[in-house]
């Protein structure tokens, strides 16, 4: 089976194009569109076995963006596949499903109805894709479009995890509530470490810490998301690279009053000039940022500082939710290759069973590994994301249920 992956965000589209025979996946092809709409838009793909390839355009919109990575999967050149035939399915990333789904689905009107509703709470995401779905239906009408939510999977959060304490009618009429995100990365990564390590994953507690440019922590009892940090938006818990994660929203509506600035300038002051950026007034960028510290920057050991300690905290409160802990993970870029990031989060918390092996974590970037010391109660790991491939798999689920009905 064939299975091609979108992500479509506003202004660009990532694929990667699946093959699947028994339980072996792999990749034929990968690359993203950018710039859709803008000057100097450009396709940069790659075929599995071939050399990279940057090829400009005019790519003026979405369906433009699709057609373009269409033509290039089979063509000649470049391409992997003969015809478009091939394709059995296509897999999308969809940011925001709300409560209105649990798990991934076939795409319908009654389907795209739902996801347009998510629209209000997810303003910046649902509407681009959106448009590569509706692309994908005018370009390849026959071929099955299965959406996968970064939301779905926290849709287990008891209530006690997903309500803020507002007035109750908030809630009702406006969907007021934590959603949480990366939830298809937590997923895969909290999967991928029980096969690893061999145990049922419908017995484990687990802590996932997904770092990456943003991050979120997310607590998984016995398979399903108990907890995470990303809220309403993905602007609150952990420290990003640009985002503030959790302050005092006294904070804020003081710093608005005092700055005299509305509510789109505070957005765009939590959201991309706060983390890591503001508060080393560095860079976003951890390795800057790790770089700094080294050399001795006050400002970039005292933002580190923050950093850990939050995401510590947080590991904390979620073995206390939880009960325990069995299994904590790292992945996203920072999770994945960052060795003193590792180091700094676990350091204090031997008091739970996690104790990582220095001598192990040194040597780990971006590869799967236990990094916890052989005799420690917690086992500590590595785990790369890897959300286009729980994409596919998702896909493939359902297009055999459809086809075994
Ligand atoms: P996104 O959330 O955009 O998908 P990624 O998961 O790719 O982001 O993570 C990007 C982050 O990973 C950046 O802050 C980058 O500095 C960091 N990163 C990548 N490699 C390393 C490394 N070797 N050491 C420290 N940080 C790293």
């Amino acid at each position: 089976m064939k299975i091609l992956v979108l992500n479509c965000g506003s202004s660009s589209i990532k694929y990667q194009l699946f093959s699947q025979e028994g339980s072996e996946w792999s990749v034929l092809a990968a690359g993203v569109v950018e710039k859709i709409g803008l000057k100097g838009s450009f396709l940069k793909h790659e075929a599995t076995g071939s050399e990279k390839v940057l090829l400009e355009g005019e790519i003026l919109d979405h369906k433009a963006g699709i057609d373009y990575i269409l033509g290039v999967i089979v063509s000649e050149r470049h391409g992997c596949v003969k015809s478009l035939d091939e394709i059995d399915a296509v897999g999308h990333r969809v940011v925001h499903g709300g409560e209105q789904f649990n798990s991934s689905v076939l795409i319908t009107t009654e389907v795209i109805k739902k996801i347009e509703e998510c629209i209000d709470i997810a303003p910046l995401h649902n509407p681009p894709n959106l448009k590569g779905i509706d692309a994908i239906t005018s370009i390849l009408p026959s071929v099955p479009q299965i959406a996968v939510f970064d939301t779905a999977f926290h849709q287990t959060m008891p209530k006690e995890a997903y309500m803020y304490a507002i007035p109750l009618s908030l809630y009702k009429k406006y969907g007021i509530r934590r959603y949480g995100f990366h939830g298809t990365s937590h997923r895969y990564v909290s999967k991928r470490a029980c096969e690893i390590l061999g145990v049922d994953y419908a017995t484990q507690k687990i802590i996932s810490c997904h770092l990456g440019n943003g991050a979120s922590i997310c607590a998984i009892k016995n398979g399903e998301s108990v907890d995470t940090s990303m809220g309403f938006t993905p602007l609150e818990g952990l420290v990003m690279g640009t985002r503030s994660g959790d302050m005092d929203l006294g904070a804020a509506t003081f710093i608005m009053d005092k700055e005299e600035i509305g509510t789109r300038s505070a957005s765009v002051l939590f959201n991309k000039h706060s983390g890591m950026l503001g508060l080393t007034g560095i860079s976003s960028d951890m390795r800057e940022i790790i770089g700094a510290a080294d050399e001795g920057n006050p400002d970039a050991i005292n933002g580190l500082n923050i950093y850990f300690y939050r995401v510590k905290k947080f590991i904390g409160s979620y073995a206390a939710a939880m009960g325990g802990v069995d299994i904590v993970l790292f992945t996203g870029g920072i999770g994945e290759n960052s060795v003193p990031t590792r180091a700094g989060i676990c350091k204090g918390l031997e008091f739970l069973g996690i104790d990582i092996d220095e001598s192990i974590n040194g040597g780990i970037f971006g590869e799967e590994a236990v990094i916890s010391k052989a005799d420690a109660g917690t086992k500590v790991m590595v785990v790369p994301t890897n959300e286009e491939l729980m994409i596919a798999v998702d896909t493939k689920e359902i297009v055999d249920e459809l086809a075994n009905r």
